[in-house]
């Protein structure tokens, strides 16, 4: 890409997207387009080629997916897989109809099967069987990722598939039914502060592990990988390491100057024991992340604090 490329960026407004745009304008590339939900449904593939036909994108950025907690995999999963199908299916094909010269797709660390071996590997996909609760999502996405593959065989076209690990940062999603740990603990801890409540909940043992990146550094690495990678091989994104939940429950408490006690509530669900990412193929390619966790922290709090706290 050059700075005058046309860059389309999908879903500009979500935790990737928008992330992806402060990166791409930071670096003086400004010449990005973007539609938001009720100008172009992503859905309805009319709509898709009009915008195609109309714009007509150099490079794209398919950071729209229909995403979301535990709870909402298992009342929609209906939504989840033909939501996410129909998207990806459109973005993809019509940027191959109308010469895209390159397309970055996301994939999720949640589609690797349930019992990957850890740190986990790029070469894991499909030796295993999928998390039943997010199934329709992660057969959603591994059809994107094979698709971007399959298009590169036939059509030589340069889509790759990146499969970055838990993401947080602003645009985050802080709905205590929906969230991640990560923003849920944000919010608890605040909202406890505020109003000096002895105790906060954090749920299972916290001894699970979790690895997070902010979405900052996501971007970055995306754009990175945009600018020097075109094989149709996935890349792992991440940090490299890990925390247990306890220990990021004690930074978010630091951070927030929350000063009462953390209770663990057993009768809520652990999860995988530890999820962590495999780094090296991202090592190798020439780049790391560079926001420490303490830092990520710090600034999502800040942004949590200027535009959701003020809602509650
Ligand atoms: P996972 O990575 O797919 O397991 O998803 P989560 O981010 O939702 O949960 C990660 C870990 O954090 C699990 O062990 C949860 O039990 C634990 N956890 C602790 N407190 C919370 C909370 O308030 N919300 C969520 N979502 N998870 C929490």
């Amino acid at each position: 890409m050059d700075v005058s490329s046309k860059i389309y960026v999908a879903g500009h407004r979500g935790l990737v997207g928008s992330a992806i745009v402060r990166d791409l304008k930071k670096n003086g590339y400004h010449n990005l387009v973007f539609r938001n939900h009720c100008e172009l449904d992503l859905t309805d593939r009319s709509q898709v080629d009009a915008f195609f036909n109309l714009e007509k994108p150099e490079y794209v950025f398919l950071a729209a997916a229909k995403v979301g907690g535990i709870v909402a995999n298992n009342d929609y999963p209906a939504d989840f897989i033909r939501d996410n199908l129909m998207i990806q299916t459109n973005v993809i094909d019509a940027s191959h109809k109308n010469g895209v010269k390159k397309l970055l797709f996301l994939g999720s660390t949640c589609i690797y099967p349930k019992y990957t071996p850890q740190p986990m590997r790029e070469d894991s996909l499909l030796t295993g069987e999928l998390e039943p609760t997010n199934e329709p999502y992660a057969i959603a996405k591994i059809a994107g990722i094979k698709m971007c593959e399959y298009y590169n065989k036939q059509y030589g076209t340069e889509f790759i598939s990146i499969m970055p690990t838990n993401l947080f940062g602003p645009n985050d999603n802080f709905d205590l039914n929906s969230s991640h740990v990560l923003p849920a603990l944000i919010r608890k801890f605040h909202e406890a502060k505020v109003n000096s409540s002895p105790t906060v909940e954090v749920w299972g043992t916290g001894t699970p592990r979790r690895e997070f990146l902010y979405s900052d550094d996501l971007a970055n690495a995306a754009v990175y990988l945009m600018n020097t990678y075109s094989k149709s091989e996935l890349v792992n994104i991440g940090v490299g390491k890990d925390i247990s939940i306890k220990e990021l429950a004690e930074k978010i408490k630091n951070i927030t100057g929350y000063e009462g006690e953390i209770r663990f509530n057993t009768s809520k669900p652990d999860g995988t024991p530890r999820k962590l990412v495999d780094v090296s193929k991202l090592h190798n390619l020439g780049w790391k992340a560079q926001t420490s966790l303490d830092d990520g922290l710090k600034l999502a709090y800040e942004w949590f604090l200027e535009n959701i706290s003020n809602e509650t």
